[in-house]
């Protein structure tokens, strides 16, 4: 009896393994991209990587860190409630029991406030502001006279990098990661035409210039650089517009990058064949849907019909996919329980997860 049961766990760990590599060989990258939790959600964060993440092969999980974490380097920049370390590591430990890759975010560039509200950089280091003309709202209104989404830092200013790479640099060794997202979408303001440093410099050169410089530090410790990409995509030839696509011109930056920056390719509203135009390019690409389930699964049809369409060369530039949340991960958390059906990032999480799960 006890041999009968040996043979059938050998079996059943035989063919789990089997179904795992032909997942892999299918789609090698099943990513999940969120806010990194408060303090208070860490323990229920955890439960939901091991309860729900690991059960659906998600190996990727992309952390929007920003200041929610105890920096030591710069602790002026910290929120005031923010990660620790050992809150940190609990998160690192379940995603190594299931093995899964964690990529810590901050952004760079771009994402420097948000609406009325500056964010820690440019609070406490107003000098680097690209646009500090530019006053805050009292009340955020978009469209506005001053075209701010948000605010961005410059990119040749002399002491920006020594701070930000700091930061960088303590969040992937606190994550052990092999790999970190800078951000680096709806760069707006860039070039401004009265920053003293970039004023009449060509903006996909200040754009290009900023990602190989992140690139090269990621680079010097074995690490590789993810970035979304909208900024290089020409938003008005394509007709994606402003958000989706570059209407400023970045998107010259595509041929002036190093190819090993991995590209996380968002696109919410159809299910855009851009991937094609990165892999293309030299880019290994991942598409990221958000909370339509219908494009969510034509983008995993496109994006495994690619890999199967496509020479050896391209074939392993076509990634996979990446589910992207935008709310926090407790709201997040609260809307998945509650199953909340139609057009939500848990439903379409749900189901893009059931597709993928369905090829195994
Ligand atoms: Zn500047």
């Amino acid at each position: 009896m006890k041999n009968f049961i040996s043979l059938l766990l050998l079996l059943f760990f035989i063919s789990t393994s089997i179904a795992q590599s032909k997942l892999d060989s299918i789609l090698p990258l099943r990513g999940f991209c969120i806010a990194a939790p408060s303090p208070k959600d860490v323990d229920a964060f955890t439960d939901f990587i091991n309860k729900e993440l690991a059960p659906r092969q998600v190996n990727t999980l992309i952390l929007r860190i920003d200041f929610n974490y105890q920096f030591k380097s710069h602790p002026e920049l910290r929120d005031s409630i923010a990660l620790s370390r050992e809150e940190v590591k609990k998160i690192v430990e379940v995603c190594k029991k299931n093995n899964i890759r964690p990529i810590p975010q901050i952004n760079l560039l771009g994402h420097q406030s948000w609406a009325k509200q500056t964010h820690n950089l440019l609070r406490v280091y107003p000098e680097f502001d690209e646009t500090p003309h530019v006053k805050m709202p009292e009340v955020y209104k978009w469209p506005n006279s001053d075209s701010l989404y948000c605010k961005s830092y410059c990119p040749l200013h002399p002491k920006v990098h020594g701070i930000v790479f700091a930061l960088v640099d303590e969040i992937c060794e606190v994550f052990e990661a092999t790999a970190f997202h800078a951000g680096m979408d709806e760069v707006f303001y860039i070039g401004d035409p009265k920053c003293p440093r970039c004023g009449g410099k060509d903006k996909a050169v200040l754009f290009a210039g900023e990602v190989k410089a992140i690139r090269d530090h990621l680079s010097s410790s074995g690490r590789q650089l993810w970035i979304w990409g909208d900024r290089l995509l020409d938003g008005s030839t394509t007709g994606l517009g402003m958000w989706e696509g570059s209407k400023n011109n970045t998107h010259q930056a595509v041929d002036m990058i190093p190819k090993d920056v991995m590209i996380c390719d968002w696109h919410y509203e159809r299910p855009d064949k851009t991937a094609v135009y990165f892999a293309m390019k030299g880019f290994s690409v991942a598409t990221c849907p958000w909370r339509n389930p219908l494009i969510a699964v034509t983008q995993l049809n496109d994006m495994i019909g690619f890999r199967n369409e496509s020479t050896p060369e391209m074939k392993e530039r076509f990634r996979g996919m990446i589910q992207t949340v935008w709310s926090g991960a407790g709201g997040f958390m609260k809307e998945f329980a509650e199953n909340k059906p139609g057009n939500t990032p848990s439903n379409t999480f749900r189901q893009l997860f059931a597709e993928i799960e369905s090829r195994k």
